[in-house]
Formats: C-alpha cells, sequence, structure tokens
C-alpha cells in the first residue's frame, strides 16, 4: 500500500545493508546500486510490511499481485542498462517500486497496468508524484504497448511472458533494448532482446526467475 511514512534511520540503515547484501548476489552496476539505496522501498509495502521491508524478498501488494524482490528488480534493470533521459516503457506498474528505480535513474518512464484499481490507487497516492515528473501511468494492456508513444529507447516487462510480444518489439528504437521473464511455466528465463539497426533481433538467456503471469486484456 502506498502510504506517506518516515524515512528513519532504522530504514536508512537495513535499505544499505541490503544493498550490499545484493551487490554480493553479483550486482555490479553502481548507477542501479545507487537509485536502490535512495529510494525507500517500506513506502511501497502496507505498513504491516515495515519491519521486513528491506528483506531481499518479493511481497505481496493489493489484487493478488507482488512487489518484485530486490535482487530482481537490480537484476532486470542492471540487464537494461539505461541512460539518463532515455524513453523506457515498463509493463506492469504493480506498486510503481521498478518504475521509481527507472525514474532516479534519469529516464522518461511510461508505465503501463492492466488492473484498474492498481492504476487508480497509483494515479492517487504515488507518494513521490512532486519528485518524480519523468513516470507517466497508463491503465492498458501491455501487449498492446504504447503506439502513439513509441519508439523507446527500452522496454521492461515485468510479469511473466508466455511468448516475445511482437507490438513490442516493433515499438523498440534501433538499437533498444528489451529485457522479460519469458516463459509460461512457473518459471522463466530472463532475456534480454536487442533489435539492431537492421531491425534483426539478439537474444541472450541469463538466470531463473519467477514472476506473476503477464494476462491479456486490461481488468475492471
Ligand atoms: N513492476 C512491479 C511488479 C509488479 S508484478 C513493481 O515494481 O512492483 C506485475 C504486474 O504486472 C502486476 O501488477 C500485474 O497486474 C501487471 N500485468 C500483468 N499483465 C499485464 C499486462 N498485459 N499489461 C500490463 N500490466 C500487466
Amino acid at each position: 500500500m502506498i502510504r506517506k511514512q518516515e524515512d528513519t534511520y532504522r530504514h536508512k540503515g537495513l535499505r544499505a545493508k541490503l544493498i550490499e547484501e545484493i551487490k554480493g548476489k553479483g550486482i555490479s552496476d553502481d548507477h542501479v546500486l545507487k537509485a536502490m539505496e535512495s529510494i525507500p522501498r517500506h513506502f511501497f509495502l502496507d505498513p504491516a510490511f515495515d519491519k521486513i521491508a528491506y528483506e531481499d524478498r518479493a511481497f505481496p501488494i493489493e489484487e493478488g499481485q507482488t512487489i518484485s524482490q530486490p535482487y530482481t528488480v537490480a537484476y532486470q534493470t542492471q540487464l537494461l542498462q539505461v541512460n539518463r533521459l532515455e524513453k523506457v516503457l515498463e509493463i506492469g506498474t504493480g506498486s510503481v517500486y521498478q518504475a521509481t528505480v527507472l525514474a532516479e535513474m534519469g529516464a522518461q518512464v511510461f508505465t503501463i497496468e492492466r488492473q484498474r484499481k492498481l492504476y487508480d490507487k497509483n494515479q492517487l497516492h504515488y507518494p513521490f508524484k512532486s519528485k518524480y515528473r519523468n513516470i507517466k501511468f497508463f491503465y492498458g494492456d501491455g501487449f498492446a504497448g504504447l503506439p502513439t508513444f513509441a519508439p523507446f529507447d527500452k522496454i521492461l516487462i515485468t510479469a511473466a511472458a508466455p511468448y516475445i510480444p511482437e507490438k513490442l518489439i516493433e515499438q523498440l528504437k534501433p538499437g533498444g533494448i528489451m529485457v522479460l521473464p519469458l516463459d509460461e511455466d512457473d518459471v522463466q528465463t530472463m532475456t534480454r532482446i536487442t533489435k539492431l539497426s537492421d531491425g534483426s533481433l539478439v537474444t541472450e538467456s541469463f538466470h531463473a526467475f519467477s514472476f506473476v503471469p503477464m494476462l491479456k486484456g486490461k481488468e475492471g
């Protein structure tokens, strides 16, 4: 649940420890680590999770969805190689934590959520509205992307994609990168697709992760 809360020294200390932990698990991109160290993750969770918000775990948010594990957020963001002022499309706004990491890194973030309730809540209660004006919220189906705002430098899917969405490939700039957990099973392979200047695709496969499913159509 998104609600204005305090960011105390205790929270900051726990956050610094968490960053060390994910560094120890192999995340080396300083831009990613710095962004995550500056963002109070507990603001994105129900206050009931306050004491455990800085454990390297996924947690439930509303509507049966989850805020990804910090290591997973760092892993996807590192693969995406985000630069300042790049246009980044995120599929699956969820808690807005991942979008906030991208915004803190200076990206122009366009994030889509298919669940009306989550979208409405995020629009109304996002705690950093005035700080991160570089996040734009959309209610829609991620499989369709955002043709009006395309092309994008980077596309990040934060739900398990059963296949590579063709429309998203179309909305990627030449030289652009898309990162997605790919597969219909309980476990997906983190996949990075680079679109070369001639339009051809290079696909790289990384570690296994487990995401909530990317579903067709809008809900609510
Ligand atoms: N990035 C989020 C992770 C949320 S979990 C965070 O940082 O918290 C995945 C989210 O993707 C859920 O909110 C789910 O409703 C959403 N989702 C699933 N399929 C989708 C689709 N086709 N289009 C847009 N959002 C989708």
